[in-house]
This record gives C-alpha cells, structure tokens and sequence, in this order.
C-alpha cells in the first residue's frame, strides 16, 4: 500500500474512534449499542464491531469489510449487528462516507411516546436536517430493518427507528456525526419547550425561507413523504394535555362540576371491583382523580381533533 494511503487510513481510524468517544460522552449511546462506520475507499468500509463500549474503543478495534460486507482485515472482531443496515445506506446513497447509529434519548422518546419530532419550530434543523421520518418499527439487527432504514435514507439524512434509536449518514465521519447532535439537541428544546406550555410553530413565510436556504447551503430539497407533518404549522399533538391544564386551572364552573361527577361515578365503580378490596380509601381516590384526567383528556382529544 502507497505511505500516502497508509497515512490517510490511520488518520481515519482516529477519526471514527474520536466520534465514537465523542457519542459516548454526549450519552447519544451506553454500553454497548450503537455503531459507526466510514468508507476508506470505494469498496471498503471500517466499522465498529460488535459488543465494543465507543467510550474506550481503540483504533485496533475496527473491522475492515468490502462493500458486500465480507471481513477483509481484523477477522478475530466480528463486525457489528446492524451491518446490514449500514451496507443499505451506502447502497441507497452513494454521496455519503460516513453512517452513525445511536439511541439518542430524548429523540427516540419522542417515538416511543408517539409524537412527532418534526413540528417546523428550530430553524436550523429545517435548514441541516430538513424532514426528520421516523421509519416504523423492525426489529434491531435484521434484514427488515436495513430494508426499511434503506427506504427513508434515500432522500433523508437524518432518520429516526421507531422504539430504538437514529441513523445519520453524512460526507465524511463528523458531518454524519454532528447530525446526530443536533437532531438529540433539538429534540431537548421540543421535550422542554413542550413541558413549559404550547410548541409555537414559526410562521409559513419563514419557513418557506428557511427551504430556500438549505437549498442554498446544501443544494438540497426538503423532501416530504406522505403524511408528512413538518410544513404544516400550528398542530395539536402536544396541545391536547395543554388544553386540560388550561381548563383544570380556569376555575370554569361548568368543568369543576364535570369533573366532581367524572371522579364521584369512577370513584363509585372502582369501589364496586374486586380489585378495590385490597385497596384503602385513599388509594381508591387516588385512582378515581387519576382515571378521571385520563378519561377527560381521551374525550377532549376526540374533541379537539380536526
Ligand atoms: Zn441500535
């Protein structure tokens, strides 16, 4: 091998082990999970293998592969389970180099709370991320999922895994990287601007803008799947609990006395269970208020739906 290619190989295996040191301190994965790779040629990828902690992970550790996913160096490592996923994405997207998978917290809950991450309200991830999808559910390491992953990687940078995590892809290893930062940082400002009152949606005009700019940055549309809710602003999927908050704390006459004769029948059946013999008066209460919020906040939100 030419010096110039050895050279610019360690450079880039010092490159991956720096990323993978750098998701594991920013908690964008633990233990084991997650995976990352890069390309060092047109044929061959280095990955991480399998089971390796990304906070002490050497550059020795890697596993060279050809694009078919047969192990060329460091056979005693095995790569890692999702492989396939990783050979789909450079299958899809020729334009890339690098791919990361990890389980950010916050972004994935917002998947397994069933809420969508992408309410136009962050201008920045509109111009770097453009639509965030959520691919549905596969099960981690298999075929389907690639397949499925595959699907929305063609024309997404950044996707989410239904219940289990986020794959960025990117022109080189910190590209795909800061991707990932930026989708979990976004998603903490949703998570804590939803815990403070209602998401405020930018308006059309500036959002139409802020596509214009990403156009300009990156030469690239922001492509909508069907369904897609990322344009349409102004939603209600976080204000239906706002919408209870606002009523239980209006002092409405009329809805303090739906919600006394909500809890006063629940309270009522609850007592005529089995179940409740076992419980004490105050923990049937208990129950009867907390059933009463959920049994009010599912009516509002067939009310409240458009
Ligand atoms: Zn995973």
């Amino acid at each position: 091998m030419p010096v110039d290619k050895e050279l610019a190989d360690i450079k880039l295996k010092e490159d991956l082990k720096r990323v993978c040191n750098l998701a594991y301190q920013k908690g964008l994965l633990s233990g084991n999970e997650g995976n990352l790779s890069l390309k060092i040629s047109d044929n061959l990828i280095l990955v991480t293998p399998r089971n390796s902690h990304k906070g002490t992970i050497e550059t020795g550790d890697f596993v060279t592969i050809d694009i078919n996913g047969t192990v060329i160096s460091n056979g005693n490592r095995i790569p890692t389970t999702e492989l396939a996923l990783h050979l789909e994405a450079y299958k899809k997207r020729p334009d890339i180099k690098a791919v990361v998978h990890a389980h950010p917290p916050i972004a994935v809950s917002f998947s397994v709370a069933g809420l969508d991450l992408n309410l136009p309200a962050i201008p920045e991830i509109i111009v770097l991320l453009g639509e965030v999808p959520t691919v549905p559910y596969g099960e981690p390491g298999t075929d389907k999922l690639a397949e499925l992953a595959g699907i929305y990687l063609e024309k997404h940078d950044a996707v989410i895994l239904a219940h289990h995590g986020a794959v960025t892809v990117g022109t080189d290893i910190f590209n795909a990287y800061c991707k990932m930062e930026s989708l979990e940082h976004a998603a903490k400002i949703m998570h804590s601007a939803q815990a403070l009152g209602d998401i405020k949606t930018l308006e059309q005009a500036d959002i139409s803008d802020l596509i214009k700019q990403r156009h300009k940055t990156y030469g690239k549309e922001v492509e909508l799947r069907e369904g897609s809710r990322l344009f349409q602003a102004h939603q209600n999927t976080f204000k239906l609990k706002n919408v209870f908050k606002k009523l239980a704390e209006s002092n409405s006459p009329v809805f303090q006395r739906i919600l006394n004769l909500v809890n006063e029948l629940l309270l009522v059946t609850i007592s005529k269970t089995t179940f409740a013999q076992k419980l004490t008066t105050e923990e049937k209460e208990q129950l009867a208020r907390e059933l009463t919020t959920s049994f009010l906040s599912m009516i509002l939100g067939k009310f409240t739906k458009k």
